[in-house]
């Protein structure tokens, strides 16, 4: 019986068996001079929420659905801990945040810092993002269209940071999360974000106007504290 001649190797495919042929007879050499273990490097592919969320930060990077594109310095996607157990929404970067590119960094940040702190927590534990991911000019509040056009990203970060608990800061992160109007009625009543826990309160900025309202924040804070089965620590912030 003769033998099937197998078909000669065209274009590519021939290239790469000359390659493949190359490289067996140097790993034969190699093998001859005595070599007989070969270290590759694989290159490795990063992967897991930080890539995702990093992904998800270079998309809102190059972000023109809306005119907020236009005046922007820089997006702020929002940063933190890729599986916290806690998120805290705000509304939207003001001129520290669209300069340095990271959500809360101006005094309502450091606010909040001191809040995160007072629950246990460091910042880089937990992750802070806003409604929108770009200022509005002269601190404007959010207009609907916007917040519809931007919501997306924010709804893809919650869906790869897998929160326990959503805290939503002031009545723009209430309004786009959750629908509802009415801040001072809604906060410390538990609701819910896609099956996530969503507990409502002030907005740090508020509570620079308004100190007062501090202790009701930290009620609402304990509450979050709470839900994730964590004792509150006793003493509140005096920030
Ligand atoms: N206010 C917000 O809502 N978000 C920020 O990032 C800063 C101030």
């Amino acid at each position: 019986m003769t033998k099937a001649t197998p078909p000669a190797p065209v274009g590519a495919g021939e290239e790469l068996r000359d390659i493949a042929g190359q490289a067996a007879d140097y790993l034969l050499w190699l093998k001859d001079e005595g070599l007989h273990q070969v270290e590759v490097a694989v290159p490795v592919i990063p992967s897991g929420a930080a890539s995702d969320l990093a992904r998800v930060a270079g998309v809102i990077a190059g972000c023109r659905k809306c005119s907020l594109h236009q005046t922007r310095t820089r997006t702020v996607p929002g940063q933190g801990n890729p599986t916290p157990e806690i998120l805290f929404v705000g509304e939207a970067p003001g001129a520290d945040e669209d300069e340095q590119g990271l959500a809360f960094v101006g005094r309502a940040g450091q606010l909040l810092t001191k809040m995160i702190q007072a629950m246990g927590f460091e910042r880089d534990e937990v992750f802070i993002a806003n409604i929108l991911k770009c200022r509005p000019p002269d601190n404007r509040a959010p207009l609907p269209e916007e917040m519809e056009t931007c919501l997306p990203y924010l709804k893809e970060q919650i869906r790869l940071l897998k929160p326990k608990v959503i805290v939503a800061l002031g009545a723009t992160a209430v309004r786009g999360l959750v629908g509802l109007e009415g801040i001072s009625k809604l906060r410390g009543n538990w609701s819910q974000f896609e099956g996530i826990d969503l507990m409502p309160t002030y907005h740090p900025a508020y509570l620079l106007r308004n100190p007062p309202a501090k202790k009701d924040v930290w009620l609402d804070l304990q509450e979050a504290l709470r839900r994730l089965g964590r004792t509150p620590p006793k003493a509140r912030s005096q920030g």
